[in-house]
């Protein structure tokens, strides 16, 4: 592919003028050489070992190992939560999903969604004349006020829950378009959405959000992917993700923005592990979604953007929290809200200049502070028994942790009782951190206790169904 091809010697030019940039509150409706598009691609359940560049062997990724091996591929990343609605908030606003009260995820029963006074990524770039779009899965409620609409985004399509939730419909706006929905065709219609909301806006800053409901349970793959993989439908839906990808890479060079347009790829969190075959792979990592251990939310991320970027790995801790401040900064703008951030601003790391601001992240799940990462140690805070269901496998409880990652990448071996002073250390850190936290929201009402108890009742009959038809249950209702 031509966009392989770029010049070393561009990036060095283009470094001292990024940070020249004056800080504005609006920028040009033109296309600007120095203020990028974005395109930020969201896989849904995606492993940490679930691509090529990632050390999966049995998932052919090109596109995106192309991509990360002439962009940054970042081996420490976390998603600022274990499951869907509170990454995607995390993501969309640069906070932890503990300060807007979204300690879990939206339902179709759901009367709540991301609080409107929030300033989401695409409200900022809005304002300051990006036109913004999102194709996908949203998940941060469904009512009017909670709509992408209403939440900074010019333009959606998608489905508004996970693909496994009551109401799969495709919205267009603040409407529904379809009431039924072809899952086998899903990526492919995305795609196919995201190429021509490129195409539209070619001449004018444009920020995608392109959410894909895929690798999430039920998994779904076109006629064109299915049964062609070396992993079963699991691999085949990664294969046409790859696909995707790849097709917006296409578009890009086709239509001479690929210097203008920084690309981003990621997942929500972590591998669905008790889906067996049909969930994805942590690699190296312990456990997976609903979890605080690596595997729950440590992901696949990929940053490229052709003659600005500096081609490499990146090995500090980034969270997807970070790409808030990081977009902002890039388009040469002040922090649009009076909110605590929690992102850190990632354009040096971009750029080739220098680091992130720390080392340091908050496992944070259910609204309470889970583990801390600080440098290379991670501390695990004491845990009760969790039984394993439907969704999580068994997860022991356990007194504190303290795990060296970058010796003890799979979190075997606990350092808590000879370690003393970084326990200290880090304890010290936790307790600050905490005072951070102290006026947050209540947590928002999820949906009605009946309708909850109605779908977990649903739940187990069919997984009882499954069972005694000598079947593994898998996907949703
Ligand atoms: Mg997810």
């Amino acid at each position: 592919m031509k966009y392989t091809s770029f010049k070393l010697a561009a990036i060095t030019a283009c470094i001292s003028t990024a940070f020249s940039c004056q800080k504005n509150t609006t920028v040009s409706t033109e296309s600007d050489p120095e203020i990028p598009n974005v395109i930020f691609i969201l896989a849904d359940d995606l492993g940490y070992g679930d691509l090529g560049c990632y050390g999966s062997s049995c998932n052919r990724t090109p596109n995106l190992d192309n991509l990360a091996r002439l962009g940054i591929r970042f081996t420490d990343s976390y998603a600022a939560a274990s499951i869907c609605s509170p990454s995607r908030a995390a993501l969309l606003t640069g906070r932890y999903p503990l300060r807007m009260g979204i300690n879990g995820v939206f339902f179709p029963e759901s009367f709540s969604g991301i609080d409107t006074s929030e300033v989401t990524i695409a409200e900022a770039l809005h304002k300051a004349g990006y036109y913004t779009g999102i194709v996908g899965k949203w998940h941060l409620g469904h009512h009017h006020a909670f709509l992408p609409l209403q939440n900074g985004f010019d333009e959606y399509f998608g489905i508004p829950y996970s693909n496994d939730m009551r109401s799969v419909v495709y919205m267009r706006g603040n409407s529904v378009e379809s009431w039924t929905v072809d899952q086998t065709l899903l990526t492919k219609t995305y795609t196919g959405e995201a190429l021509a909301f490129i195409e539209k806006n070619k001449e004018r800053p444009f920020f995608l959000y392109l959410a894909h409901n895929m690798p999430h349970v039920p998994l779904f793959a076109s006629a064109g992917f299915s049964g062609k993989s070396a992993n079963g439908l699991y691999g085949d839906v990664i294969e046409e993700l790859d696909w995707s990808v790849g097709e917006i890479m296409k578009k890009l060079e086709s239509l001479g923005l690929l210097e203008n347009t920084l690309v981003v790829f990621s997942s929500d969190n972590g591998p669905w592990l008790t889906e067996g075959p049909h969930g994805g792979s942590p690699g190296q990592l312990f456990q997976g979604k609903f979890t605080s251990w690596e595997g729950g939310q440590r992901v696949p991320t990929i940053a490229f953007w052709k003659g600005k970027i500096n081609p490499g790995v990146y090995p500090g801790v980034t969270s997807l929290m970070d790409w808030y401040p990081t977009l902002i900064s890039l388009a040469g703008l002040e922090n649009p809200g009076n909110r605590m951030l929690d992102g850190m601003d990632l354009s040096n790391v971009l750029l080739g200049n220098g680091k992130r601001q720390t080392d340091d992240f908050y496992y944070i799940g259910g609204g309470n502070i889970q583990a801390f990462r600080s440098g290379d140690f991670k501390m695990i805070l004491p845990q009760a028994m969790k039984k394993g269901n439907f969704w999580v496998e068994d997860v022991p409880a356990h007194d504190t942790l303290l795990f060296n990652l970058k010796e003890d990448i799979g979190e075997k071996n606990d350092l808590s009782k000879t370690e003393y002073a970084k326990i200290a250390e880090m304890s010290a850190k936790i307790q600050e951190f905490r005072k951070s936290l102290e006026n947050v929201p209540p947590g928002l009402i999820m949906n009605d206790r009946s309708a909850e108890e109605a779908t977990n009742k649903a739940r187990k009959i069919l997984v009882e169904q499954a069972l005694s038809q000598g079947k593994k249950p898998k996907g949703g209702i």
